[in-house]
């Protein structure tokens, strides 16, 4: 599960590192462990191709689209 779990890029609202992966899906543990300790959020198990892939924790602001990370389609 390692994989799925990568640095967000800044936030294109406001430049903010300070920004997180979406992780949908049904987690196990060490996913929730890790989410946490704030390395991601998880958005639940009904993933749609239009959900957001990133959140940024200063402005709130979500972007990306699932459909569009390879990694995950
Ligand atoms: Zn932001």
């Amino acid at each position: 599960m390692e994989s799925m779990i990568k640095k967000a890029p800044k936030c294109p609202m406001c430049n903010s590192d300070k920004t997180l992966l979406i992780v949908y899906g049904v987690p196990d543990h060490g996913l929730i462990q890790a989410s946490n300790k704030g390395e991601f959020i998880l958005g639940g198990c009904k993933a749609s191709p239009e959900a957001p892939r990133y959140h940024c924790k200063r402005c709130k602001n979500e972007w990306g689209k699932l459909i569009e990370d390879p990694e995950y389609y």
